[in-house]
């Protein structure tokens, strides 16, 4: 058998998603989710050639999670002994100041993703359990880990840095680390692939339930909207984005404490925290219906992108390509267009008939007139696809 699959792992505190993916055709073989990790009513969904099976059943740990995902695999197919699986890509949130690439899980590699907890409390931890398992089960594939930072690695010093006290910055680790890198990568490549040249000025906007913009001069970040953790930046669905580092004091000065305020700004704010929807379909909803909070967050939201458009337009000394991706970025043509109107003066020009009207089946999709200044484009993202190819790489 000549074909070679990767088993890509995005493991959560008490879900695990999981593709066996072809890395250069692209191809799923097959994909799913185990849910409710943890409780006994855990739930385990796999998906082959366009069908789910989904068993309920008590999952108290990620392990009996990837056993029971094993047993799916061998009751429905493909047969995993029989698909090539050269090893295994996992998604890992924290890449610190130590990965600026993928890396083979060893001792070393281990060692530090954990020293990277502090940083990616909700995620690092969920990774290794993940990594750990997995590892357990098939000890003698290589696992490798790609980093959601590792982009970002080599951004500016003048974009990482924070204007904070020099060494509480240096003792703390405290710099811009960035997030979706694996997003923004394989979005920007994808456009210099398009274009065939690396050398143009581009922002890819990530608008999922989490959103960032970031500034790309070809392939390379120049600067990104997430920072230390990805609470930074645009206007999300249910984290603030930017705010005034002082409302958290003023908040603890009225008496809530920080873990309170960690989930009022990670958990509660956003979309949702503004007019009480974080799923953009049902915010355009109740906008249509008249409802006024769900029109003041739109215009937040809008607002907050349009501002960094303008600020990296800025930094990269122009701009020839914006690319929307993600959930909202590939299905929300209103947003889309409400955005580019906006920027007709830098000589962006939506074609109203392509906004509205996608082809599924490309991969790159223009938005723009053929005389637009700026060339927008829609880029389905595809993170999975991204860990697989990085991790076939490396082995
Ligand atoms: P994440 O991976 O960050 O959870 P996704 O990239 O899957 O998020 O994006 C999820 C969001 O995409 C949903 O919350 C929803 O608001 C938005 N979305 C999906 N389809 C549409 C659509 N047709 N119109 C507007 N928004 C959409």
């Amino acid at each position: 058998m000549n074909q070679q699959t990767i088993f890509v792992i995005n493991s959560g505190s008490s879900s695990l998603k999981y593709q066996l993916i072809e890395p250069v055709s692209g191809d799923v073989l097959a994909k799913g989710l185990a849910e409710r990790i943890g409780t006994d009513r855990g739930e385990v969904t796999h998906i082959v050639h366009g069908e789910k099976h989904t068993d309920t059943l008590p999952l108290p740990t990620h392990k009996e999670a990837l056993n029971h995902i094993i047993d799916l695999f061998k009751e429905n197919g493909p047969d995993l002994d029989h698909v090539g699986l050269a090893g295994f890509g996992h998604r890992i949130v924290q890449g610190g100041w130590y990965f600026k690439g993928a890396a083979i899980v060893n001792d070393d590699v281990h060692a530090k993703i954990t020293e990277l907890c502090d940083l990616a409390p909700l995620h690092n931890p969920a990774h290794l359990i993940g990594i750990d398992t997995a590892m357990e089960l098939w000890p003698d594939l290589p696992h490798i880990a790609v980093f959601d930072t590792a982009f970002f690695a080599d951004l500016p010093e003048k974009t990482r840095t924070y204007a904070l006290d020099k060494e509480t910055a240096h003792k703390y680790r405290i710099r811009r680390y960035g997030a979706h890198g694996t997003s923004h990568e394989f979005v920007s490549g994808t456009v210099c692939d398009y274009l065939g040249k690396d050398t143009v000025r581009q922002i890819t906007l990530h608008l999922g339930n989490g959103a960032s913009a970031c500034a790309e001069l070809g392939r390379k970040a120049i600067d990104t909207s997430m920072g230390l953790t990805p609470l930074e930046g645009l206007v999300m669905g249910t984290r603030t984005g930017d705010i005034d580092p002082a409302v958290v004091f003023h908040l603890l000065r009225k008496g809530m404490n920080v873990e309170e305020i960690d989930t009022l700004f990670n958990k509660k704010s956003g979309m949702l925290g503004l007019c009480g929807d974080n799923d953009m379909r049902d915010v355009w909803q109740r906008r249509d219906d008249g409802d006024s909070d769900a029109l003041l967050a739109l215009q937040v939201y809008q607002n907050r992108l349009l501002k960094y458009i303008g600020a990296y337009t800025f930094e990269l000394g122009g701009l020839d390509v914006l690319t929307f991706t993600a959930g909202i970025g590939e299905n929300d043509a209103r947003t889309r267009y409400r955005l580019c109107e906006k920027l007709e003066f830098i000589g962006v020009k939506i074609d109203k008939e392509l906004n509205e009207n996608r082809d599924p089946s490309k991969s790159v999709w223009r938005i723009s007139t053929e005389d637009s200044k700026v060339l927008v484009l829609v880029v389905p993202t595809n993170e999975e696809l991204a860990i697989a190819r990085q991790a076939i790489r490396l082995i």
